[in-house]
């Protein structure tokens, strides 16, 4: 396959943007490859600029749900646009904004738009230490929280595909306040707990982990955590970043019936756009400055058309007959990838939840990132390039997860099955 034009690209860019990318994960290194640039996307498609079509499981790590160049997202941006692109200061879009987030995501009461996910846990981790007075955060190893001092630590995501332990140049100092302990092993959670219990702000958790792959929480290990950091006066954050209108139109806390205290959201309610949001309680948020006293500000935090292009994402996804769509879609794919696997003799574990999984090359069961990592990571490789081959971009690194849009035809998921049925054939 001619890929010429990326790769010309691609020397260019690596002079001038570190790695060539303004993203780590996005060059490729995990699988031996060299990132494709994109030229456009329409529906599930996307075309790199040497003119090859593929079916996009990426979605821009999440955030389109609806597939790319929505009608009702692009009808609303060029709304939005004619009006200007920034005021710093406010809109009724941002009201909007916060009233569909408050009334979609059970726990929230009060909101704040931020630029990234990023920004939004880094907020959440600020209030909540704020809050409690206290300095420990506790973690789960394998969970990606954006890349802020305090979670860059056991980090998944580009984290873990380049095995870097946190980063180089996080203070000792800030690092040291952060505990990390494996996923869905609560007696570890009630271990710190028992030890240093009252020095806890908040446990952050991904309540559908999909920075390691996808691994589902365990029955009780959210409910164990709510419970735990109740009777220690801690918060729980959950990070919904990706689950937030991924997996219901309230999130994990809405499927699983948790009320976190604090939750952040990103990727979808942008539609595309950079955006993050914190919220929780009223009497948490509240000490958010101008409010309160615990600063965090934005020049470009609401811009209105990155508000309305999330408001036309989130109103199409008020209709809960999305999700039973969303989830047929993923039932259908990662159903008809596992029967592949298994009629060419392939092991496989697939972990799903509505429309978001990952295929781990392993037979055993997939919990936590210890076992995330026991997947075989060069039968990924080679299982990533026979697809590329067959016109399917998958995220180039065995720790990240599928993700199938609203937009995505059962011709092009049958097709995808068979393509996987045919790389399974050559693994
Ligand atoms: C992507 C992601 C983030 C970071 O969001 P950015 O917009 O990339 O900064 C945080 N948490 C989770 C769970 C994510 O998946």
């Amino acid at each position: 396959m001619n890929r010429n034009r990326s790769a010309e690209l691609f020397k260019r860019a690596k002079e001038l943007i570190p790695g060539g990318v303004n993203s780590p994960v996005r060059a490729a290194k995990s699988v031996d490859s060299d990132p494709l640039f994109i030229q456009k996307g329409q529906g599930c498609y996307i075309w790199d600029v040497d003119g090859h079509r593929y079916i996009d499981y990426v979605c821009s790590w999440g955030p389109l749900i609806l597939g790319h160049a929505h009608p009702v997202v692009l009808e609303a941006i060029k709304e939005a646009i004619q009006n200007g692109t920034s005021f710093g200061a406010p809109t009724e879009l941002e009201v909007e904004m916060a009233e569909m987030i408050v009334e979609m995501i059970p726990s929230v009461e009060m909101v704040r738009m931020v630029n990234s996910g990023t920004e939004a846990t880094m907020s959440a981790i600020r209030l909540a230490r704020a809050y409690t007075g206290r300095q420990k955060i506790v973690k789960f190893d394998g969970c990606y929280h954006g890349h802020s001092d305090s979670l860059l630590v056991a980090a998944g995501s580009g984290v873990a595909t380049f095995g870097i332990p946190g980063s180089p140049g996080i203070p000792e100092d800030v690092a040291k306040h952060t505990i990390s302990l494996p996923y869905n092993d609560l007696n570890s959670v009630e271990v710190v707990f028992d030890k240093i219990g009252e020095q806890v702000a908040a446990v952050i958790v991904e309540p559908i982990a999909g920075n390691m792959g996808v691994v589902l929480p365990k029955e009780g290990f959210l409910k164990g955590l709510r419970d735990i950091t109740e009777r220690y006066g801690a918060l729980l954050i959950f990070d919904e970043v990706i689950t937030g209108f991924r997996v219901s139109s309230g999130g994990a806390q809405e499927l699983f019936g948790i009320q976190p205290d604090l939750t952040c959201l990103g990727k979808i309610i942008g539609g595309g756009f950079p955006v993050g949001a914190y919220g929780g309680k009223n009497e948490i948020m509240k000490h958010i400055s101008p409010e309160g006293s615990v600063y965090q500000a934005g020049t470009l935090s609401g811009n209105p058309v990155a508000m309305m292009a999330g408001i036309a994402t989130l109103r199409v996804l008020k209709d809960r007959s999305v999700y039973q769509d969303l989830e047929r879609k993923g039932r259908i794919l990662f159903e008809g990838i596992e029967r592949k696997a298994k009629e060419k003799g392939v092991s496989v574990t697939v972990n799903k939840i509505g429309s978001m999984g990952s295929v781990f090359f392993t037979d055993q069961k997939v919990v936590d990132f210890e076992s995330v990592k026991k997947s075989d990571a060069d039968k990924f490789k080679r299982f990533y390039k026979e697809m590329l081959l067959s016109g399917i971009y998958l995220a180039p690194s065995p720790f990240e997860a599928i993700f199938v849009s609203y937009v995505h035809t059962d011709e092009a998921l049958e097709y995808t099955i068979e393509a996987a049925g045919r790389a399974f054939e050559v693994l």
